[in-house]
């Protein structure tokens, strides 16, 4: 029933999501995208869900959930209880394979790190998209026997999406609804064949995405403008896996005082140091106006 005053407008009942992989403290880059998703919602009489994306077993950390949910919660935010731990659903995930692998859009590619150097190398002309070059398809044109002798040898293997393949079956382009660059269309291309299975955890950051926020029911996706290309090839998994179509908002990255983003590997500022060290939620929160 309509509530007196309440505004409606497509943003009434959304749901935003925070998705953090916990391989190190947060800095004050996620405490403001969280805070981003966060006010998104709740602005709008909406839901907020916490989802940790901590199917890298070699990176990710206990410590670290334990961490993101005390500085979230030192900072004012609640979320709905359970969280979604990606590493306790890779059966969704792995559903998620089979019906790409049974519509015939997956390969196995057996290539290493060195391999796809080497062999962008030699071909100097080789695609480029907006991270770098892109993967050369070397295993895409091996044979069906090849691509069997090699796992019965026990070779590793990641499973790659055959961009091509997918797109060739679209009878209309893709689109998206961006709250801050527009209406979009989807070019997956521009990422290559990327992987949705890795060699050492049968799953991948883009699949698990993307079913996650299909799952979760997320309805605004808000994230840095950093995963602006990413949402290129979500859309098209989307549409491939028959999921929901949210709205998304790449919001521009906080940058320092040099004009850097702050990331991990800057060594940036923590919330926990800064707490330490005596801030209080407002004086991190104020910095974000
Ligand atoms: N887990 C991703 C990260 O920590 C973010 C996922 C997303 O917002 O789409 O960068």
């Amino acid at each position: 029933m309509p509530v007196a005053g309440h505004m409606h407008d497509h943003l009434d009942g959304i749901v935003t999501r925070f998705a953090p992989s916990p391989t190190g403290r947060l800095h004050i880059g996620h405490a403001y995208s969280a805070l981003f998703a966060y006010n998104k919602a709740k602005e709008n009489g909406g839901r907020f869900i916490l989802r940790i994306e901590d199917i890298d077993a070699g990176r990710c950390r206990p410590e670290f959930v334990a961490g993101i949910a005390e500085d979230l919660r030192w900072l004012g935010l609640s979320w709905e209880e359970p969280m979604r731990k990606q590493s306790e659903h890779m059966d969704d995930y792995r559903a998620a394979l089979d019906t790409l692998a049974g519509a015939g859009l997956l390969y196995p590619c057996f290539c290493s790190r060195r391999d796809i150097q080497e062999e962008i190398a030699r071909a100097p002309s080789a695609p480029h998209g907006p991270e770098g070059a892109l993967y050369p398809g070397t295993c895409r044109s091996l044979s069906a026997p090849e691509r069997q002798d090699r796992m019965e040898k026990g070779d590793a293997y990641a499973l790659r999406l055959d961009v091509a393949a997918a797109l060739a079956r679209l009878d209309a382009p893709l689109v998206w609804e961006d709250l801050a660059k527009g209406r979009q269309e989807a070019h997956p291309e521009i990422l290559g064949d990327v992987v949705l299975a890795r060699k050492d955890t049968p799953a991948s950051y883009h699949l698990c995405v993307t079913l996650d926020d299909h799952l979760q029911g997320i309805t605004h996706v808000t994230r840095g403008e950093d995963l602006f290309h990413a949402t290129h090839l979500h859309r098209l998994l989307q549409h491939l896996l028959g999921l929901n179509v949210p709205v998304w908002h790449h919001h521009p990255l906080l940058l320092d005082e040099e004009g850097k983003r702050f990331a991990k590997r800057n060594h940036a500022v923590t919330l926990k140091s800064l707490r330490d060290a005596g801030s209080l939620p407002e004086d991190i929160i104020s910095r974000f106006d």
